[in-house]
């Protein structure tokens, strides 16, 4: 098989900014990074896509509050569901169309996925991941009793708070693996997986929880023994002391390197934290493998060395 590349698409492979919110807006935004994915594809990459949802989900949520007295609510579950079919019907038409003005003819397939989260994860019992929008009060003990947790923000109201645990398996991680070795383009652990957990009876059950995107790709280019595990994110490169005079771009760090800077609080959490965190996982799981973090635009370049910040296992 080629060599294999999880390329994690960031918020900016589906939302400009905020005055590109909207679907036709996302479709454009999807086709100009598929452009650059088009690319690796013609230089032989063999490619996972994965992709963030967080915006889609507020979406979903806020239509959802909006008609419920009218139409049932979705599951946050069967909301991330959504996502990935939405998400991962436009990244499949964009690259589909994408690689057959190249006269490439490969497919391109997005699979709902489910990530397995361990439901005494510590997370639940101290959700921390604001979600939805703000509201007042009663609407928050209205959703407390369907099960949510619910905190007040100060000045800014109510607001459904919700766990965000550790993944620990991707389920459908083997078919992923057969539709590559098939020749097939895959995008996947959309919004970084549907979370399940397995009950008493060893059996799936959706969960309220999100998983991170980041260390979902991360797990699935573990899984996969990938090559390459690329983020796509809103920088070309990663900083230290980002955003202050000091600021030093980085070309390459040794994982060694990742850690101290990340212990040493060079990556914000929330941001840039969870993606180096993510590279470490893939780079102690697969020594071999290398990662790169770079904008949708300078994939190309970043891939022939000159540009993008890299990170390789030590020695
Ligand atoms: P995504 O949607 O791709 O996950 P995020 O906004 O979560 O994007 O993370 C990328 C952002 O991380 C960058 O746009 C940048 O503002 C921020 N960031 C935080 N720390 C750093 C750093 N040390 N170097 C570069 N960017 C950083
Ligand atoms: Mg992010």
């Amino acid at each position: 098989m080629d060599k294999v590349a999880v390329v994690a698409i960031g918020g900016n492979s589906l939302i400009r900014d905020q005055a590109h919110e909207d679907v036709p807006s996302q479709i454009a935004t999807v086709e100009e990074t598929c452009r650059h994915i088009g690319d690796m594809v013609a230089d032989g990459w063999s490619v996972v896509i994965t992709h963030g949802n967080g915006p889609q989900v507020g979406f979903i949520l806020r239509r959802n509050e909006l008609a419920a007295h009218e139409v049932p609510m979705t599951p946050i579950d069967v909301i991330g569901a959504e996502t990935q079919g939405a998400i991962g019907y436009m990244i499949a038409r964009a690259l589909d169309n994408e690689l057959r003005q190249r006269g490439l003819s490969r497919s391109v397939v997005a699979v709902a996925t489910q990530v397995l989260v361990d439901r005494n994860d510590p997370a639940f019992q101290n959700p921390t991941k604001g979600i939805g929008s703000f509201t007042t009060r009663e609407k928050a003990l209205e959703f407390a009793r369907e099960g949510w947790t619910v905190r007040e923000d100060a000045g800014r109201g109510w607001r459904r708070m919700i766990a965000s645990p550790i993944p620990l398996e991707i389920i459908e991680q083997d078919a992923i693996r057969v539709l590559l070795e098939a020749g097939f383009i895959v995008v996947g652990v959309g919004g970084g997986g549907i979370p399940v957990v397995r009950d008493e009876a060893g059996l799936l059950r959706g969960t309220i929880a999100v998983i991170d995107k980041d260390r979902a790709s991360s797990l699935l280019a573990s899984a996969l023994k990938a090559d390459l595990f690329l983020i796509s994110t809103a920088v070309e490169k990663v900083a230290l002391n980002y955003n202050r005079p000091d600021q030093r771009w980085l070309d390459y760090m040794t994982l060694g390197e990742a850690k101290r800077y990340l212990a040493e609080g060079h990556f914000l959490a929330g941001s840039m934290g969870p993606k180096i965190e993510a590279i470490i996982a893939y780079l102690e799981a697969n020594p071999r493998g290398r990662a790169l973090i770079t904008k949708p635009d300078t994939i190309a370049r970043a891939l022939a060395g000159k540009t993008g910040t890299w990170v390789v296992a030590d020695g």
